[in-house]
């Protein structure tokens, strides 16, 4: 969160506070703010206008407080040390060390006069999200307020999406799971966040938007509880702590996206037969279209293995192959592909244009590699936000395939949009997880018999399946970092066997898929 707001602020502002000496000089003779905390007045400290930015003196500060402090002339740092952390500042550095962390803020530190002289607002935006306390300033009457009430729970957000709410509560510490507590009483749902301290007024409100009504905060001594006046009932509910950004997401699933339409409908005419509506909703429901999404492509090569080979080659190839297959097999399902050429496609296009096209299944085909040479073998993910140890290595290697793509396709990837539509999926991971194991099985026939080792279905994090309305795997189809895989890999022959394989396991799937609605 801070960082993320510090790093924006940079690209605007850049330039703007670089140091004047003239107006240094001036500010001087100003007299210093004064400290209050918990209602008392402890001190001044010294401070002094930089282009319309009080910059206060470190260690009066520190003094002033109570707080530890150590300067190293020589060097022009100084270290605050604040409750738990640790803050070490240097002259005319951008970067802030908080504990082991770095940070970037816009406004450098000054030495002037044996002293480091830091900007107030970077110096309480730290404070504030680091440490128990909570530091606000009043510029008009040039006072800065103390207060340690250790509030954690700093402001509360809501998030309309297609499928349901999210709620977002931003925290100043880490919460654990167990320390998030749910439950749904007379419409009311409540988020008790164990060791959770806010301000009851702040967050309570009336809100009276599509889904809630109003919000009540209740501090009680080991809890902070929030309550949610819902208008309808959720289809499920579920708190987590997104440590990416520091905050507690509450998200409400309230409708399918593939079934919102068709639920409404439902409701206002329960005089059609159940037979002519269950009838409609699996044709809804029937894979009438296939999307091939072979990984990677023009300026990501994607792996790079044996005898020259790349990624991107090998598995465009495949995918080619599985559509010329899959046409054979199931002649009234449309087969999409996402490139067919040697092109670049940024991750998140790639679903997005399964879901425009009402795919029904999404297939992302790649290769492996890794730097162990003996590493080998097949295996096949479906999407989940949680990782198995093993899958780690993977799931870095191709969602490194971002690097290639431009600042605004990668800031699509930040933070919040994975939590959610990793839970927005929620309906779909099990049948993935089924789509995943009868391709995954399917492929141990043909490739088995090659001497190619089967290495399970595994799930992961990756960006490439996130966002996607419809059942979809990565399957891996071997190691091209292994000198006799990829020897078979290269080959038109086995390349053949593996669209054979994945064109079975998926007309397995449709069959047992369509036969169960
Ligand atoms: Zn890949």
């Amino acid at each position: 969160m801070f960082r993320r707001k510090f790093l924006k602020k940079i690209s605007y502002a850049f330039g703007f506070a670089i140091f004047n000496p003239i107006k240094w000089l001036q500010a001087q003779s100003e007299t210093g703010l004064t400290v209050e905390r918990d209602g008392q007045i402890v001190g001044h400290v010294p401070y002094v206008l930089i282009q319309n930015q009080y910059y206060i003196r470190l260690n009066d500060f520190a003094d002033v407080n109570g707080f530890g402090q150590f300067t190293n002339s020589n060097r022009k740092k100084t270290v605050l040390i604040v409750d738990q952390a640790k803050f070490k500042f240097t002259h005319d550095n951008a970067f802030v060390i908080v504990n082991d962390r770095v940070l970037q803020i816009l406004f450098t530190p000054r030495w002037r006069g044996g002293a480091l002289w830091v900007a107030l607002e970077e110096l309480m935006a730290l404070i504030n999200e680091f440490t128990k306390f909570n530091l606000q300033f009043n510029e008009s009457q040039k006072k800065l307020i103390f207060t340690d009430r250790q509030i954690n729970i700093t402001s509360l957000q809501i998030e309309h999406k297609a499928n349901g709410t999210l709620i977002s509560l931003t925290a100043t510490q880490p919460f654990e799971a167990k320390d998030l507590k749910t439950k749904l009483v007379n419409g009311w749902l409540y988020l008790e966040i164990v060791g959770g301290r806010g301000d009851e007024k702040a967050l309570s409100k009336k809100i009276n938007d599509q889904s809630i009504r109003e919000i009540r905060a209740a501090q009680l001594e080991q809890l902070l509880s929030i309550g949610f006046k819902l208008k309808n009932k959720p289809l499920s509910y579920e708190a987590l702590f997104d440590e990416a950004n520091g905050q507690i997401l509450l998200t409400l699933h309230e409708k399918e996206v593939a079934q919102a339409n068709q639920t409404e409908k439902a409701e206002d005419e329960q005089n059609h037969s159940i037979d002519e509506e269950l009838e409609r909703q699996k044709s809804e429901w029937m894979i009438d279209t296939i999307v091939i999404d072979p990984g990677h492509g023009g300026k990501d090569p994607g792996a790079l293995g044996y005898y020259k080979l790349k990624e991107k080659d090998i598995v465009l190839s495949v995918g080619l192959l599985l559509g010329k297959y899959l046409k054979k097999k199931l002649p009234d399902v449309k087969i999409l592909y996402t490139r067919k050429s040697d092109v670049f496609i940024p991750l998140w296009k790639r679903t997005k244009f399964a879901n425009e096209n009402h795919g029904k299944l999404f297939i992302s085909l790649h290769c492996n590699a890794s730097k162990s040479r003996r590493a080998r073998g097949f295996e096949t993910y479906f999407l989940s936000a949680e990782k198995d140890d093993k899958a780690r290595e993977v799931v870095l290697l191709e969602n490194e395939s971002i690097k290639f793509e431009s600042t605004d396709d990668r800031q699509k990837y930040e933070g919040i949009n994975f939590v959610l539509a990793t839970l927005a999926q929620n309906a779909f991971i099990k049948y993935s997880q089924y789509l995943a194991s009868v391709v995954q099985k399917s492929l141990r026939k043909f490739l088995q018999p090659l001497g190619m080792k089967d290495r399970g279905v595994k799930q992961g994090p990756f960006w490439v399946m996130v966002g996607a309305t419809m059942p979809n795997i990565l399957v891996e189809m071997g190691y091209i970092s292994n000198k006799n895989e990829a020897k078979m890999l290269r080959r038109k022959s086995t390349q053949s066997k593996i669209a054979l394989a994945l064109a079975e396991g998926i007309d397995k799937f449709k069959t047992d898929f369509e036969s169960a609605m």
